[in-house]
């Protein structure tokens, strides 16, 4: 296993869409591992793919264990996952991307949803994740498509930098408020 490199705001890898596994091969179950140990490297809490480079339908969440946090302290990797329902109601909530490090925003998510997909034997499955474990899912998802959390702000002005002193990036080089991050999803 090795930890990899993230790549951050301005890849244009981080804005293509990923393609489907077709076949659970040594090489995608090397880059599961490599990811898991990226992921846990970078204190992630999730990771997809693309954020590595790889343009592969794969993301994996893990929050740390919090017993008001339904599904944390469980590793989860879904191999080509598809949201197949998605609750009316929606939460609006803080995240983060490692690769949009020193930011976060305020993004509104689907409560609760329905993902299908393959482990990582390839083996189908189904989850429903709801609240936290939802968001950080949606959040994952999106990377598949080439979406960012910043692009879905509840409003343009709602992203903070997360630390003082932090190095601006030029993407984000706007205004924003210094701010605090009450949970981060990468
Ligand atoms: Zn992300």
């Amino acid at each position: 296993m090795a930890v990899r490199e993230i790549i951050v705001v301005g890849d244009p890898r981080l804005r293509q869409p990923s393609q489907k596994v077709q076949q659970i091969t040594p090489e995608i179950r090397h880059l599961i591992d490599d990811m898991v140990e990226t992921m846990r490297a970078n204190d992630g809490i999730g990771l997809a793919a693309a954020q590595v480079g790889e343009l592969h339908q794969i993301v994996m969440v893990e929050l740390p264990e919090d017993e008001e946090i339904p599904g944390s302290g469980q590793l989860y990797v879904v191999v080509n996952p598809e949201i197949v329902k998605a609750s009316r109601e929606t939460e609006e909530g803080i995240e983060g991307c490692l690769s949009v490090p020193g930011y976060v925003g305020e993004v509104e998510r689907a409560e609760q949803i329905v993902i299908r997909g393959l482990d990582a034997r390839g083996k189908k499955f189904r989850l429903r994740p709801r609240g936290f474990l939802a968001r950080v899912f949606q959040h994952e998802i999106d990377h598949i498509d080439g979406v960012l959390y910043i692009d879905r702000l509840t409003a343009p002005e709602r992203i903070w930098t997360v630390k003082e002193g932090e190095e601006e990036q030029a993407e984000l080089a706007q205004e924003v408020p210094e701010g605090s991050a009450a949970r981060v999803a990468p």
